[in-house]
């Protein structure tokens, strides 16, 4: 029996100033100190592989493996990843009077949150490569997934969070045998402590995308909603926007689809969502810059998006300006009444980042930045249930008379 060929990697590529670098070896950032990029045999795949090859597979991540960066596919790391269903909000596009409100929900997900896509590729080949020691900043849903990945492969994890991380992520963190600090700092300070201790320690560095596989997992997202809307993309995508790994690998994926004669030039328009408390690539988008300065002070209580500095920066700007996207921020206020919103009209609870999605759509057709009859595909990138909820419970006492005309 012939083993069909699996493994297309060329090679790897700074995305700033394209140097190349030999695949099959370890790498942190490139020499430019920015993101390396994972580049494929794409001649090669578009002769091996048709949407068939991929329609045939299980619903995983795991499905896309010709596009994934394993040589060897039987070191993955699999803890029961699913392709996430899409969801369309039926009676919140009722409501705003829009065509289709979908939302992809990444809560389905190992550990609650679509940063088991990144880590379960990061982990992954952190043990192809034979990485015994990883450490990473997180503001806690990145914490998570690199610890269980890292407990399922056997690799020692080191997690540094924010003091003001949801204690649920640090106990969770906690729970799969990492060992995990709270710092008086921001995720940035965060990941200067792995950076000044990770010679000393022997750790390798798994910060968002300063090492190169995170994105390849992310791409996934990509990959499995063109395949799951019948090989098409939809008009906008909203993406809650923090180190900016998913819009980054999402739109990776279309190129590469393209690429392979899976889907035409047509591309999705990016919307970059942030909160206004913690906004510095909406600013950055306004000022007309490649490069997003440090946001001082920042605050929201969606977690997952307060990232004052990006080292992608420039890649999320450009996917955003050359899809003919936009960046815009959203007040705390607005988050919260988009969660209670779609959680009592639709059934599904989102997390705070997914609410800023649906938050800044609203105010994108507000401001006439999206049309009614645009489709748009919201991103819940973590289970609303990772997050504290409101008590909205009242008591009732057995013992005593019930009133039951007013329960
Ligand atoms: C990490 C995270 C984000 C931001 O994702 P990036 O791809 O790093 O920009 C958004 N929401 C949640 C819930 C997250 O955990």
């Amino acid at each position: 029996m012939i083993t069909p060929r699996e493994y297309f990697v060329s090679h790897l590529e700074c995305g700033l100033t394209g140097t190349l670098h030999e695949a099959g070896q370890i790498h942190g950032l490139s020499p430019a100190g920015r993101p390396l990029l994972v580049r494929y045999d794409l001649d090669a795949l578009r002769a091996a592989v048709t949407r068939e090859t991929f329609a045939a597979r299980p619903a995983t991540l795991w499905k896309w493996r010709e596009l994934l960066p394993l040589a060897d596919f039987s070191n993955r790391i699999e803890l029961g990843e699913v392709a996430t269903p899409i969801l369309p909000l039926e009676r919140t596009a009722a409501r705003l009077n829009a065509r289709a409100v979908l939302v992809k929900d990444e809560g389905r997900l190992p550990t609650g949150s679509f940063k088991a896509r990144g880590l379960a590729l990061a982990l992954s080949m952190a043990k192809e490569l034979g990485i015994a020691k990883i450490a990473m900043p997180t503001n806690g849903n990145a914490g998570g997934a690199a610890a269980a990945y890292a407990a399922a492969a056997g690799i020692e994890a080191v997690i540094f969070a924010p003091e003001e991380t949801p204690e649920i992520n640090i106990r969770e963190i906690a729970a799969y045998g990492a060992r995990v600090y709270r710092v008086n700092g921001q995720i940035d300070d965060c990941g200067k402590l792995v950076a000044a201790g990770k010679d000393a320690q022997g750790w390798f560095d798994l910060s968002t995308l300063k090492e190169p596989y995170r994105i390849e997992g992310k791409k996934t997202m990509g990959l499995e909603l063109v395949e799951q809307l019948g090989w098409r993309v939809p008009d906008v995508i909203f993406y809650p926007t923090g180190g900016g790994t998913g819009l980054i690998g999402m739109w990776k994926a279309f190129a590469e689809l393209e690429a392979l004669g899976l889907i035409g030039p047509e591309r999705p328009r990016m919307v970059a969502v942030q909160a206004e408390g913690c906004a510095p690539m909406v600013r950055a988008f306004e000022q007309g810059e490649r490069h997003a300065a440090r946001w001082d002070n920042p605050a929201t209580v969606a977690a997952g998006i307060r990232v004052p500095q990006a080292v992608g920066d420039f890649l999320i700007l450009d996917a955003v300006r050359e899809s003919g996207g936009f960046a815009i921020a959203v007040s705390d206020a607005a988050i919260e009444e988009a969660v209670s919103a779609v959680a009592r009209d639709d059934g599904t609870l989102l997390c705070p980042e997914g609410g800023a999605t649906l938050a800044a759509y609203e105010k994108a057709r507000r401001i006439g930045l999206v049309s009614a009859d645009e489709e748009v595909l919201l991103f819940n990138c973590a289970s609303g249930l990772k997050y504290p909820l409101a008590d909205q419970s009242r008591r009732l006492d057995r013992h005593k008379p019930i009133d039951w005309a007013n329960l």
